[in-house]
């Protein structure tokens, strides 16, 4: 690689919504990397997402607002495709636990059969948030529960809003 060449991480997800767990990876990795892209998916294996791939894209632009050298994309195509685009670029995962090493061990031999030269990272999931999943968030705001210290504060009422909706289908 070349010492001028940015260098670039791709932090992929549904955000279905985006959570602190989620913000805490893409925050670490704002601090090691020039830019930062987070990709939000359009997940073909999720089938009925809490939130339209828009609204999850508005969430996360709100959620990264602050941090200057983090955007925010969208893809369709698998990930290994998608970061054919961007020379030289790194996946970076977040990892909390056993479940989760055996999903993404999986995921980079496949992404690696499609592209070899893409490597991927992983950041261990910070302590407070090792429970934490956009699962576990749409569960509780389906059930009324308090959000905060869970997600991002300017996103609570948004996350509220749509769970009442959902509550009434
Ligand atoms: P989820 O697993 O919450 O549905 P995604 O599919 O959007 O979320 O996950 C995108 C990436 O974020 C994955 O690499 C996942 O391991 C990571 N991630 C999700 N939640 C956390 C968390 N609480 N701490 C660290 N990484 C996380």
């Amino acid at each position: 690689m070349n010492t001028t060449e940015k260098r670039i991480a791709i932090c992929p997800g549904s955000f279905d919504p985006i959570t602190l767990g989620h913000l805490n990876i893409i925050r670490r990795s704002a601090k090691i990397f020039d830019e930062v892209i987070v990709c939000v998916m359009l997940n073909a294996t999720k089938t009925s997402p809490m939130f339209t791939i828009e609204e999850r894209v508005g969430m996360v632009r709100r959620a990264v607002v602050r941090y200057q050298n983090v955007r925010v994309e969208t893809a369709s195509v698998l990930l290994a495709e998608y970061a054919r685009r961007y020379q030289g670029a790194v996946i970076v995962k977040g990892l909390r636990a056993a479940s989760d090493f055996d999903y993404e061990f999986q995921m980079n031999l496949i992404n690696k059969k499609i592209n070899p030269e893409l490597e991927t990272m992983f950041l261990t999931a910070s302590e407070k948030y090792t429970f934490l999943s956009s699962s576990v968030v749409r569960e509780m705001a389906t059930y009324g529960a308090d959000l905060s210290g869970l997600v991002p504060e300017e996103l609570i009422s948004e996350i509220e809003e749509k769970a009442k909706q959902w509550r009434k289908r």
